[in-house]
């Protein structure tokens, strides 16, 4: 789903609200959302897919490690 560490980013990096990745499907940019006080969403500019995760998900480790178990890639 999130090209692995497409852009650089360490898993112990801390989020960041823009360009998380790129989406492997559609080439689309991910950016991270603030959607409530309990969750952030990544999003695709492109096909509009949209994965609502914990805000307890804090770097691009735990984005990396929760998507893989929510989503079951790899
Ligand atoms: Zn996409």
């Amino acid at each position: 789903m999130l090209k692995k560490q497409s852009n650089g980013h360490s898993d112990d990096e801390e989020l960041t609200l823009i360009n998380v990745g790129i989406h492997i499907v559609c080439g689309g940019q991910m950016d991270v959302h603030i959607i409530s006080e309990t969750h952030n969403a990544v999003t695709c500019s492109r096909c509009a897919l949209r994965v609502v995760f914990p805000r307890s998900v804090k770097t691009y480790g735990d984005l990396r490690n929760w998507l893989r178990g929510e989503l079951n890639l790899e």
